[in-house]
């Protein structure tokens, strides 16, 4: 389904829900683009995959880049920390830590309940054409967007403001009730903070993002709950750190995920809990003792 959300720009809407497939948007103007390609193939179908000029990836994440392929007459354009991962499967790794699966393969099993076998999407390797940096100005013809370096999520997440319209696509600054999600090795949890301020900021009047229909109302309240989660989360780890406590034992409350069903669940907790350790220990309110164990700092 594809809804105008402006004149010349159209939300893609994923033909599955869920975090297969990601929203899109469609630039509908001189230059005719995409933004982010993971809506499915049937949701593309309407908008004559062949005639689009330039596909731009907001970040390398599968959901978002799996659909690339369908157009082959385009310019592919990412931010130029997003090229590895794209290009590159060890970079892929990298990014992701899938490297640290192997070490951490003991707990994992400990936490787990009943696995359910997802099948993920299978990653590959894409061209890419040319590098977007923060500040640029795309012109398409009658519509321009500005890009927004937005990382945390990813080194390279972008989102775009278009200022005239009034609109930002935020791709996975998604506004969903689970996020933010910084479960990658490469993920930031203090840039995220900043990312999202920054689009608090600009005052949209519709806000699109990757995983929710466009949000027209209520948005600044919307982006300072989705905010406010980050601090929730580390003041739920902080209930746990009366008593000093490996971060394996702090796996086993459930501080994001209330089950570890999907096989990557618990890995992907395990690294966010990690990020506000490191965080905490930054900013001196806990401390290490005995080289694994996490405690309140009194
Ligand atoms: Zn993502």
């Amino acid at each position: 389904m594809i809804i105008e959300v402006a004149p010349g720009i159209k939300f893609i809407r994923a033909q599955s829900a869920g975090f297969l497939f990601c929203h899109c948007l469609l630039i509908d103007s001189e230059i005719r683009a995409v933004i982010d390609t993971g809506a499915g193939e049937n949701a593309f179908a309407p908008i004559e995959p062949s005639r689009i000029d330039m596909v731009i990836n907001t970040h390398y994440h599968p959901d978002h880049t799996a659909g690339n392929h369908l157009f082959p007459n385009a310019r592919v354009l990412v931010h130029r920390l997003e090229y590895p991962p794209l290009v590159d499967k060890e970079a892929r790794i990298y990014y992701a830590g899938a490297f640290r699966l192997e070490k951490f393969k003991q707990p994992e099993q400990k936490h787990r309940e009943k696995v359910r076998d997802t099948k993920p999407i299978p990653a590959r390797d894409f061209r890419v054409d040319g590098f977007i940096a923060d500040g640029d100005v795309i012109d398409f013809g009658h519509t321009r967007a500005t890009v927004l370096h937005a990382p945390g999520h990813t080194p390279g997440h972008v989102a775009f403001y278009f200022e005239r319209e009034g609109i930002v696509f935020g791709s996975d600054i998604d506004l969903v009730n689970f996020g933010p999600w910084y479960g990658d090795h490469l993920s930031n949890i203090d840039d995220f903070e900043a990312s999202i301020r920054r689009i608090i900021d600009l005052k949209p009047r519709i806000y699109c993002c990757s995983h929710r229909k466009p949000i027209r109302e209520n948005i600044e309240e919307k982006l300072l709950t989705y905010l406010g989660r980050i601090q929730e989360a580390e003041d739920r780890i902080k209930q746990h750190l009366t008593e000093p406590v490996t971060l394996d034992g702090l796996v086993g409350h459930n501080i994001f995920y209330k089950h570890y069903n999907y096989a990557y669940n618990e890995f992907w907790e395990r690294n966010m809990i990690e990020k506000h350790l490191e965080r905490m220990l930054k900013k001196n309110s806990i401390m290490m003792i005995d080289g694994d164990r996490y405690v309140l700092k009194r």
